[in-house]
């Protein structure tokens, strides 16, 4: 039986604020959208908090048994410089400075992102649809609210009619703003602006002579709107209600109240069932953020070429950092906090690696039955990471008392001890043991000393331990080959 079906989950609602039951559209499977990036730089660590949070929570629905279909966009166009309707777009603006094509730009930081990523072990969405892959989509809903009356034309550019909207629906519902704040802080140049009301955004703008990234429309060559694409894109694979939408708490306002505004009126629905926001990385007492300069890529973490670190720290450690926190808490980046954390990922990993060499008994002391029920319990809370590594951790104290025999465990207990502890924090936390790597390291010493040994024989023309050394290593897999540089090996 799928677990789902024992374990009661709860997510926290970003839209009604409290934490619900969670029940999909349809039995078994959960369709998540997730805002992705926008492609014109490399990801900071920021970044990788919030995708790494979404990994986990996906990681965990499929864990319950769950048939997932995970969406995560790639914004190669629309998105402006300034998070409003103004300014140059992000990935042009890049692309004209570096002189290269703007999917030049996409291509490498796409790349990037898939690699870094990768790199922290989070699992490939489902689908990763692009914005200017689904231009015809936005076109079709942009002429869909025009028809509707909730959005209105202007020298070739679109605008969403926010103040009529609020006439018969709230905008405002996710963010709790009221519509006096919910200006979207466009620069009013000399009232030039050609919208209506500050509060009005856009849906498809008329590209300048400098802008390079434009399609046709009915309404001029142009681009669309920030918000549109998600629209667009999460209806079209998840359906005009689907479950759970994610992405970083920065995005409620505008970007998530906007989506539900053009959704609703496409529609006639709400779009979402359940909202889920990350919190923020902190460093420096500062949201990390690339337009500020307070940062940190991921890739300066792993190779310890930054100034902010005492030292280099693996992905699997950084991944254990950031899952120590809850991923709706303030996350403050610091030399200190990786350091406890990468001690706490040794002391895990240890145990991991321990519990094969565990004797059993015929009775068991203590209660792995409760102990798992606690991690379920810890997750089926809004996906509690830090007090589920809590649990972990008992489950250290228990290996170890274990070990020394101070307690005792039978063969089924220990075998369902070491499935569940496996579950938790290979497939559901995603880490990587990076100790049993160790091994390898510990392995490619062994043939070293077999080529040096081998390497005596041949000096001292002992041909048949030679050959022997040889034809032995390659009975297990590990083939040597002779050059003029010495000798290596390559193990199959
Ligand atoms: P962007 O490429 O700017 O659209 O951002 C991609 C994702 O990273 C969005 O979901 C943002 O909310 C998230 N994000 C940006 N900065 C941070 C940060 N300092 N901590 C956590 N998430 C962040
Ligand atoms: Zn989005």
């Amino acid at each position: 039986m799928e677990l789902y079906k024992t374990n009661q989950l709860k997510i926290y609602n970003s839209l009604s604020k409290s934490k619900e039951v969670f029940t999909p559209l349809v039995e078994g499977k959960v369709g998540m959208y997730v805002c992705g990036p926008t492609v014109y730089s490399d990801v900071h660590l920021g970044n990788v908090r919030t995708f790494m949070s979404f990994d986990m929570v996906f990681r965990y629905l499929k864990h319950l048994g769950y048939k997932v279909r995970y969406v995560r966009n790639i914004t190669d166009a629309g998105h402006l410089e300034n998070d409003a309707d103004e300014g140059e777009d992000r990935i042009s603006k890049k692309a004209r400075l570096e002189q290269i094509e703007p999917m030049e730009v996409v291509q490498r930081y796409t790349v990037d992102f898939h690699n870094t990523l990768q790199k922290i072990n989070n699992l490939p969405p489902s689908i990763e649809p692009t914005a200017t892959g689904h231009i015809v989509e936005q076109i079709e809903i942009i002429k869909d609210i025009l028809n509707k009356g909730l959005a209105y034309e202007v020298n070739g550019s679109v605008y969403f009619d926010v103040l009529k909207y609020n006439e018969t629906a709230h905008y405002g519902v996710l963010s709790g703003r009221n519509i006096e704040d919910s200006i979207h802080n466009t620069r009013e140049l000399d009232g030039q602006s050609e919208k209506k009301n500050p509060q009005d955004f856009a849906l498809w703008k008329k590209a300048d002579e400098r802008h390079i990234m434009r399609w046709p429309s009915p309404w001029s060559e142009g681009f669309p709107g920030w918000h549109l694409e998600c629209s667009a894109m999460s209806t079209k694979y998840l359906g005009e209600t689907f479950d759970i939408h994610g992405g970083g708490m920065d995005l409620k306002f505008p970007h998530h109240e906007c989506e539900i505004a053009q959704s609703k009126v496409k529609n006639g629905v709400n779009p979402v069932r359940y909202w889920m926001h990350a919190n923020m990385l902190i460093l420096n007492g500062q949201k990390m953020a690339k337009s500020t300069g307070n940062y940190i890529l991921p890739n300066e973490i792993f190779s310890g070429d930054n100034t902010i670190l005492s030292k280099p720290f693996t992905p699997s450690a950084t991944r254990f950092f950031m899952l120590q926190a809850h991923y709706r808490s303030i996350l403050d980046f610091s030399s200190k906090a990786l350091e406890a954390s990468e001690k706490g990922y040794i002391k895990l990993m240890e145990a991991v690696n321990n519990i094969n060499t565990i004797e059993v008994s015929n009775e068991s002391s203590i209660d792995i039955h409760s102990w798992k029920e606690k991690c379920y319990a810890a997750m089926n809370d809004d996906f509690n990471t830090p007090v589920l590594i809590a649990h972990l951790f008992e489950a250290v104290k228990y290996i170890n008392l274990l070990l020394t025999k101070k307690e005792t465990i039978s063969s089924e207990d220990l075998q369902h001890f070491k499935t569940t502890l496996n579950a938790f924090v290979f497939d559901v936390l995603g880490l990587k043991n990076d100790l049993s790597d160790d091994d390898s390291d510990k392995l490619s010493s062994v043939v070293e000393l077999l080529i040096a040994m081998r390497k005596e024989a041949r000096e001292n023309k002992n041909w048949a331990l030679s050959d022997k050394i040889r034809d032995k290593l390659l009975e297990i897999g590990i083939q040597l080959k002779d050059g003029k540089e010495g000798t290596t090996f390559s193990i199959n």
